[in-house]
């Protein structure tokens, strides 16, 4: 038995060290590399590195004003629509730059859906609001597949129980936190890959934000979620990788446990301890 177990000393074999290397380059999603960003004269991000894996939740924090929300929208090229904005550096998105000429900057954007502070579904019924992007972006065959689309992406933002008799009613009519949850199933409609979102339950009560925290974990099965929560308790709950910014720089990044239990860093350290923020 013992012998069989015996290594050949010969024959290479891979560190747990190296093992791990692999795989997290098989989950890499998204690498972000030397970012800045300039609104106008001003730099408002500066040399952000940062890699973000698949399947995981990555929560930004940092004091307002740090460029939490201004990093996210590079992700999908957000800023591209601010005039005075100017973004330096590269972000790859499953190895692909997404500047490159050859992305279709309106594609990218299916793909890297977008969830905002508040909510904002179009003044139109819960039905229209899920098919709009599928229907526009020419995903369902036909009507039967785009119920299922539809059906499936409130069943996925966890909505659909509490909507499937009034499809045809409209979204604003639903409470704050539906809505929210309405617009996580119009996100989802279009099959991201990555979800963003920008502090999504800032506006919502406590018992809505627990309904989409806990579905952010169930989300992230199937997708990659980067959220900028200006709540550490919130970060704290519902990622497994925090980064930190402050004043424009990424400070540092880590296992989410690691970050608020033992930082690296003392600017991380007093902002989690309520010194600066
Ligand atoms: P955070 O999300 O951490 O609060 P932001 O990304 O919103 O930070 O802002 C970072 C910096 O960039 C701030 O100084 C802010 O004033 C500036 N900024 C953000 N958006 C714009 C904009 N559209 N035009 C000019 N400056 C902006």
């Amino acid at each position: 038995m013992l012998a069989q177990q015996q290594i050949d000393p010969s024959t290479p074999t891979m560190g747990q060290n190296q093992q791990m290397s692999i795989h997290l380059e098989n989950n890499l999603k998204v690498k972000v590399s030397d970012v800045a960003v300039y609104y106008g004269d001003k730099q408002a991000l500066f040399g952000i590195d940062l890699d973000i894996y698949k399947n995981q939740v990555t929560a930004l924090i940092g004091p307002s004003g740090c460029g939490k929300s201004t990093f996210l929208r590079c992700i999908n090229r957000m800023n591209d629509t601010i005039e005075s904005c100017r973004v330096t550096g590269s972000i790859e998105i499953d190895g692909v730059n997404i500047s490159d000429r050859s992305v279709d900057v309106v594609e990218l954007r299916s793909r890297i859906g977008i969830v905002f502070q508040k909510a904002n579904p179009f003044p139109k019924s819960i039905y229209d609001n899920v098919s709009y992007g599928p229907r526009i972006h020419g995903l369902a065959k036909d009507r039967q597949h785009l119920d299922h689309i539809v059906e499936s992406s409130l069943e996925r933002a966890g909505l659909w129980k509490e909507v499937s008799d009034r499809l045809d009613e409209p979204g604003t009519g639903l409470s704050g936190g539906q809505q929210q949850r309405l617009c996580i199933a119009r996100t989802i409609a279009v099959g991201p890959d990555v979800i963003l979102m920008d502090e999504p339950c800032s506006a919502l009560d406590p018992i809505a934000t627990a309904k989409i925290e806990e579905l952010m974990d169930e989300l992230r099965q199937n997708f990659t979620i980067i959220i900028v929560t200006h709540s550490m308790q919130q970060a704290a709950r519902v990622s497994q990788k925090t980064a930190f910014f402050h004043l424009g720089k990424l400070v540092e990044c880590g296992e989410t446990e690691q970050i608020f239990t033992n930082p690296q860093d003392s600017r991380t350290q007093d902002y989690i301890t309520g010194r600066i923020g």
